[in-house]
């Protein structure tokens, strides 16, 4: 099968109550990424009380108010076996803070009540009077140097089933103790990173890109991409003050 005949469905979850500061770019990263490697792409905005889709290469979903996740919460819990199959399955996703959070056992908010997750990052999540907010670099062994930005109340602890996405640099992270960020299973990836993510971090698009291509079509063959621009976002975005 020639690379213009194959395509890639991305499923965007709750992107009308889960998706702050910029988190909707991801999903434009990817779509354009993906087809300049070749690909046809769909995306699919899944929003509460849809059908959730049957052919689905990428799952991304954005961050929110406490308010959103809690809007959210029953819905997920519907479609948190599906899910959980996808993650089985290998099907790369990236989730950013408040989807991030309830990929996790649980998020206990300020106010003290808990939004329950589906438990599909053995990770939980408590709320803390002071927020995290600012600029975020990150050292990762897979992605190297990655660079976004925080802001939330949550902090979050990782268990034995959950290897960091990296170690802070500068910033916060998962919490104000162990300087780690993000949290990785299979090929899934949760991040606290806004910004959005994959402008400045081509390198993490690609990748979720080559899980999926090759998981579906047995290979991925990568084109060579003009990241002149995303380079100069980089830059910039590393001398910004936290
Ligand atoms: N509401 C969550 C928190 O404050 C998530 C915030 C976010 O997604 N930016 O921790």
């Amino acid at each position: 099968m020639s690379e213009s005949t194959k395509s890639l469905t991305i499923l965007h979850l709750y992107p009308r109550d889960m998706n702050i500061y910029g988190d909707w770019g991801n999903v434009l990263v990817l779509k354009r990424r993906a087809q300049w490697h070749g690909y046809k792409v769909k995306i699919i905005d899944y929003n509460p009380g849809d059908t959730f889709p049957r052919d689905v290469d990428i799952v991304v979903g954005g961050g929110g108010q406490d308010s959103g996740q809690d809007k959210i919460q029953a819905d997920l819990h519907k479609i948190g076996p599906q899910l959980k199959a996808l993650a089985d399955n290998g099907t790369p996703m990236l989730v950013i803070c408040g989807l991030y959070q309830l990929f996790g056992t649980f998020f206990q908010t300020h106010d003290g009540h808990i939004i329950n997750g589906i438990g599909i990052l053995d990770i939980e999540t408590v709320a803390k009077s002071k927020r995290l907010i600012g600029n975020i670099t990150i050292q990762s062994d897979t992605f190297g140097e990655i660079i976004g930005y925080e802001n939330h109340s949550g902090q979050t602890f990782l268990h034995e089933g959950a290897l960091p996405l990296g170690t802070v640099e500068r910033g916060a992270g998962n919490n104000d103790q162990d300087n780690s960020e993000g949290a990785c299973w299979k090929n899934i990836i949760g991040s606290y990173m806004h910004g959005s993510l994959l402008p400045k971090n081509p390198a993490i698009a690609d990748w979720l890109i080559k899980q999926a291509a090759t998981k579906k079509y047995g290979s991925f063959k990568p084109q060579t991409i003009d990241d002149r621009f995303a380079d100069l976002a980089r830059e910039h975005a590393r001398k910004r003050p936290r």
